[in-house]
């Protein structure tokens, strides 16, 4: 298909979902003006409305079954992902001893969650990739496991031991010192144009057509080779699949609470999440006139009367999942190696739904939307966050580009032009945006339909050595 095709049918998606989050929140902000009367007949608009818009979206994400490209979406993907893997192979293995060839080193240890220090260890691997040093990682006495990464996942390497990342040079010295340590992400001053959310030149192209973001797929692929389980993990992972009966369609929703809430995030009642999941299933329905299917949703949460609150509400819906593995996420008892299989559980299992929703302030939810990508044929769109839009924690500006000029006339809205670069801070998911239009200076709100987004593309090392 041709890059324009792909980028106008994802297009499509995403303005029809624009529409529908601005027309919803206006007809309910009117709807609360209305006396009890007229409140009646409105309700009526709000629903032909939302149908309409469901029927809509239904015939648009049919689009890929008929186009007659998904073969090609699927063998692609296949492709450049043996692509990604063999580089990631040579990369952690090299050719020559170890101790002959420039490296990195990081260490897992930043002191947060699971999801927080698996974020770290990807800025790390992603810095390896762009710069084509093996990464070596230090992960003794980690909190999710004393005895080490290795223990959970595979080892990143045959012949790149921790032996040989003693003594890391810091950070400036990275084009020439032989081992170069790793900072936090937030502590690289000036940051560079290749760290996240870059992805690599050579390929750029290709992921561009095959997938609607771009960085999220790339990133997944470095995840794969980093989180390989150890067979007793894969075992423990298969089991679970088998005494959940795992089945599809399934949507997956993340609900993060404790400590999380009033701190770094607001509180979502199980309602916010489950509107979203009525939405995808109707719309699924409608893609599949014909299909008899049961409601499934696997609930994540570190808060365990979730559970009860969920099944109590929705009770024409099958909640998989696991009050044991909640309590076990608390933050009272979060780390150790009990708790650490219950998020990987977690993730492994939000990552095998065919819709995500949840606040994209988790890490948590971050990285199953991440893992989701290595499975799934261009699946930029198979979340809906209930807060922050996609992001790497520490990135690169996140911009984006205006094609269609405004004049203001809504509360906090800003003029600005066809061309003008918006840095973008977040989605309200109700028509409008918050950024600032580096152009011209402003900043408040903007009409979310107006922008697209803008990939960084950045020069990284292009492993001539692996052919494939
Ligand atoms: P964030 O704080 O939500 O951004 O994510 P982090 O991964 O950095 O830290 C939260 C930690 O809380 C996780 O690593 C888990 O240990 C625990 N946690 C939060 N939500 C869940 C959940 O849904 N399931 C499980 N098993 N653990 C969770």
């Amino acid at each position: 298909p041709a890059l324009e095709y792909e980028q106008l049918r994802r297009k499509i998606e995403t303005q029809t979902r624009e529409l529908s989050y601005f027309t919803i929140d206006q007809l309910y902000k009117i709807n609360e003006k209305l006396s009890d009367d007229d409140k009646a007949k409105w309700s009526k608009v709000i629903a032909r409305f939302s149908d309409q818009n469901r029927v809509l979206l239904a015939s648009i994400r049919n689009l890929t079954e008929v186009d007659g490209y998904q073969s090609w979406r699927e063998q692609e993907h296949e492709s450049l992902s043996k692509l990604m893997q063999a580089r990631l192979n040579s990369l952690q293995n090299p050719s020559k001893p170890c101790g002959e060839v420039q490296r990195v080193s990081c260490n897992i240890n930043k002191g947060c969650g699971y999801g927080c220090e698996i974020h770290h260890a990807m800025h790390c691997f992603h810095i390896a990739y762009a710069l084509g040093r093996p990464m070596i990682l230090f992960s003794d006495g980690w909190r999710y496991n004393p005895g080490g990464f290795d223990q959970i996942f595979q080892t990143l390497s045959r012949n790149c031991t921790t032996a040989l990342a003693a003594g890391g040079a810091a950070w400036g010295r990275y084009e020439t010192a032989d081992v170069v340590e790793i900072p936090l992400i937030d502590n690289i001053h000036p940051k560079k144009d290749f760290m996240p959310m870059a992805i690599p030149e050579d390929i750029s192209e290709r992921l561009i057509r095959l997938h609607g973001n771009p960085f999220v797929w790339f990133t997944g692929q470095l995840m794969k080779y980093l989180l390989r389980p150890q067979p007793w993990l894969t075992e423990l992972l298969e089991k679970k699949y088998a005494d959940i009966k795992f089945e599809t369609p399934i949507v997956g929703i993340h609900v993060r609470r404790t400590d999380k809430v009033g701190s770094e995030a607001a509180f979502h009642d199980v309602s916010e999440y489950m509107k979203y999941v009525e939405d995808y299933y109707i719309i699924y329905q409608y893609q599949n006139p014909n299909l008899k299917f049961k409601k499934r949703v696997y609930l994540a949460t570190d808060e365990p009367s979730v559970f009860k609150d969920a099944r109590a509400k929705y009770a024409d819906y099958i909640f998989y999942g696991d009050t044991a593995v909640a309590q076990s996420a608390q933050l009272n008892s979060r780390y150790g190696t009990e708790s650490l299989k219950g998020v990987l559980l977690d993730i492994h299992f939000l990552s095998l739904t065919d819709y995500l929703v949840c606040t994209f302030s988790s890490q948590i939810c971050r990285v199953a939307y991440e893992v989701m990508q290595q499975r799934v044929v261009d699946g930029a769109w198979r979340v809906q966050p209930l807060d922050d839009v996609y992001y790497f924690g520490g990135q690169n500006a996140h911009n984006q580009r205006v094609f269609m000029s405004n004049k203001a006339n809504w509360p906090n809205e800003f003029n600005f032009e066809r061309g003008d670069i918006i840095g973008t801070e977040g989605n309200h998911w109700d028509g409008f945006s918050k950024g600032s239009d580096k152009t011209s200076g402003q900043t408040g709100l903007y009409p979310s339909y107006k922008t697209e987004e803008i990939v960084n593309i950045a020069t990284m090392y292009t492993y001539p050595e692996v052919k494939i």
